[in-house]
């Protein structure tokens, strides 16, 4: 199993994207290496098992790679975290600012138990904008959610901060 400063170097940072001034952390190379994919995945699953989870929930669309396979590693369940529109049941949903405009995420409720203990899983926390709506879902579904896993975290943004604040435990592999 890789160490997280060689998972670390499997994350490759493109500037510019997806505009002008923005580095963009983009995990395509560390998921494509069969050693980073498996050491990421094992990282996570090690926290989350430690914090008790007795299912996984990520979000659309990077957070289902790692989500999923966190799920599989420990023998649990995994909710998706949809986008809007891509769910064929009754939804249960919420809207969330971004820095320009709103935004929607979308679950199946029936994919909840009440009071399973659900940790949340994205490849990323920037202003955590997301993943605190994702964990405000899954409560309205009625799941304890206590902690949130992430590869990267972007600590300028201070979305972990906000996260806590929430309630959550916020861990994330590197900065
Ligand atoms: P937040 O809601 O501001 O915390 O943004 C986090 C969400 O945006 C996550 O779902 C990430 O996948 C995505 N995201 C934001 N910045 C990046 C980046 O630099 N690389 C990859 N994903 C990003």
């Amino acid at each position: 199993m890789l160490d997280i400063a060689a998972v670390r170097a499997l994350v490759r940072t493109v500037p510019d994207f997806p505009e002008p001034g923005v580095m963009f952390r983009d995990i395509t190379p560390l998921v494509a290496d069969a050693q980073g994919l498996r050491s990421a995945v094992r990282h996570l699953a090690h926290r989350a098992r430690a914090g008790g989870a007795d299912a996984i929930a990520g979000m659309e669309a990077r957070g289902f790679i790692f989500g999923a396979a966190v799920a599989v590693e420990l023998g649990i369940g995994f909710v998706p975290i949809r986008k809007p529109g891509k769910i064929p049941v009754a939804t249960l949903g919420i809207d969330y600012a971004l820095e320009y405009g709103t935004d929607r995420l979308e679950i199946d409720p029936t994919a909840v138990t009440p009071g399973q203990r659900i940790a949340i899983v994205d490849d990323l926390i920037a202003t955590g904008g997301t993943a605190i709506a994702a964990a405000q879902l899954m409560r309205r579904a009625g799941a304890a959610v206590d902690q949130a896993l992430f590869v990267i975290d972007l600590p300028d943004l201070q979305g972990a901060e906000r996260l806590r604040s929430a309630g959550l435990t916020v861990e994330a592999l590197m900065e």
